[in-house]
């Protein structure tokens, strides 16, 4: 699995996907470019959740709000509050969730150890198994395990009223460093504020303080009354929204899982009060399913319904994925309440409100949201497409089996030989095609090594073209899973692409 993530990363940036941001300066932590083939993932993803979304419900309409918003967006919503000084005020829930977090972190560095501890011994063991040396390593094993468990357990009874200096003061008790860095110094989380802050203005006494949005929800709930007026919407209905966000990750780390710039892809569904449990089933299903419909297995998706809840929501769940490093939040599935609405009506003084014809009567839509990042789609479907296969003669290949609607790239055209035209005709397919799909042209190497660098990139076909092809318009057409080969007329080809392509 170690490896799996490695190779993730590694097969990432050797093809085209993603690289550290201006790495030439060594990279920035926790931020990622997207390069030409992961651009083209990354849209695609996104495109197949706003048809999903936009395009296939009649009630739902999309907005692109701006990453800057008036500041008192961020005190309305609790972000100032909540997201500020962790250790002046413990009693929110938003900062108890970050002490979570930091241990939740803690702990899988712990076990990380433990774990290499244990495979350390596994090899050393090999058949002369000793049990001398099995002894010592497992009580250093258990050791870890059990200072992880007693911070699990210490922390989970005391999480309800304790904030950050009380796993900070529980780390120094227990007398553990950070197993990767060997630190006992955990002061940093003092200074963290998770909204990034910047200023509009251009002199200095007048310029205003800004946070970049920590998520995008909050431009859709300061547009309710804008979209459901020019709109005519009638409720139930929602407004989708994809865009970035931004927030000063403390434990930034598994390559794209935690970033500290990301995209989101969020609706939010307005309801008549008291039907939001309804609705809130009901988006968890239909986002479970788009999910399942990508192909990547059913055994990989779980739901984690929330014990503990924010302070706008009444019922909250995550879509779990099956990640590189086990199952992880991917989607966040949550009943808002009215929370939302209320606190911009109060602090901006304008009425945020539906009247219902049918009932008669004005109230606050209570809000069911759907929330998932479009880089944890991304490493989701990138991670559980990238594949290393034994082939029949006992060679191995590196196929990247994204869902071909994903694909960065749908066909290749490969003339056979750089000369007796075919290269020309090869254009001509590609001429032809473009105008339908994300075509590739490729005449370098041996055709047996074209094929596997499109394998690599997740290209679905290969479109080769040889001395037939000046005698009969026919290809043949391989198949990036099966590597199957079938020899088709020229003319077929946008039929059976499209038959596996389209959205
Ligand atoms: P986590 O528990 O992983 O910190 P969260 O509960 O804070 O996530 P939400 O605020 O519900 O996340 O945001 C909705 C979605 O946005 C998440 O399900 C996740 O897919 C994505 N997301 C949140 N934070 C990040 C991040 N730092 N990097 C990448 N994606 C993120």
């Amino acid at each position: 699995q170690e490896d799996l993530f490695k190779n993730v990363v590694s097969h990432a940036k050797e093809y085209g996907f993603i690289f550290p941001s201006s790495e030439v300066y060594d990279g920035l932590s926790a931020v990622y470019d997207y390069a030409q083939n992961g651009v083209e993932l990354k849209k695609n993803i996104r495109e197949y959740w706003w048809k999903a979304m936009v395009q296939m419900h009649e009630n739902i309409v999309g907005l692109d709000a701006a990453i800057l918003m008036h500041p008192t967006t961020w005190k309305a919503s609790g972000h100032v509050d909540a997201f500020n000084d962790p250790l002046i005020d413990n009693k929110d829930s938003k900062k108890r969730y970050r002490a979570d977090v930091l241990i939740e972190d803690y702990a899988e560095k712990i076990n990380q150890k433990a774990e290499k501890e244990i495979e350390k011994a596994r090899a050393r063991f090999g058949e002369a198994f000793n049990e001398e040396e099995f002894v010592t390593t497992n009580a250093r094993v258990m050791e870890y395990k059990a200072k992880n468990r007693e911070i699990l357990e210490r922390m989970g009874r005391s999480l309800g009223n304790e904030d950050l200096a009380d796993v900070k003061a529980l780390i120094e008790e227990l007398e553990i460093a950070d197993p990767e860095t060997g630190s006992r110094n955990w002061t940093d989380v003092k200074q963290f504020n998770l909204m990034f802050g910047t200023k509009l203005g251009a002199s200095a006494e007048n310029a205003m303080d800004l946070y970049l949005r920590p998520e995008t929800a909050q431009g859709i709930f300061v547009n309710f009354a804008n979209v459901q007026k020019s709109g005519r919407m009638k409720i139930p209905f929602g407004i989708a929204q994809t865009g970035k966000a931004f927030r000063n990750e403390i434990v930034a780390r598994q390559f794209i899982f935690r970033m500290r710039e990301f995209e989101q892809m969020e609706m939010q569904f307005f309801v008549r009060p008291g039907e939001e449990m309804k609705w809130y089933e009901y988006w968890k299903t239909t986002r479970l399913n788009w999910h399942l419909s990508l192909g990547l297995g059913r055994e990989n998706y779980r739901f984690h319904d929330h014990e503990k809840l924010a302070h706008y929501a009444n019922a909250a769940a995550d879509i779990e994925f099956n990640f590189p490093f086990g199952f992880k939040e991917l989607e966040g599935i949550h009943s808002r309440t009215d929370f939302d609405l209320k606190a911009h009506e109060q602090f901006s003084g304008r009425k945020l409100q539906y009247f219902d014809a049918e009932l008669n009567q004005n109230y606050t839509p209570y809000v069911v949201e759907t929330s998932v990042g479009l880089d944890r789609m991304f490493l989701a479907v990138f991670s559980n497409s990238l594949k290393e296969e034994t082939l029949e003669d006992g060679s191995t290949r590196t196929v990247l089996q994204l869902p071909s609607v994903l694909a960065p790239t749908k066909a290749a055209v490969l003339p056979l030989v750089k000369k007796d035209g075919l290269p020309e005709i090869a254009r001509e397919i590609i001429e032809d095609l473009k105008w339908d799909f994300n075509m590739a042209y490729d005449e370098k190497d041996a055709v047996g090594r074209r094929y596997r660098r499109q394998d690599a990139l997740g290209t679905p076909f290969c479109i080769t073209v040889d001395h037939q092809t000046l005698e009969d318009k026919t290809v043949t057409i391989r198949h990036r899973d099966s590597m199957k080969q079938d020899r088709v007329a020229i003319s077929e080809l946008k039929g059976i692409i499209e038959s596996e392509v389209s959205m």
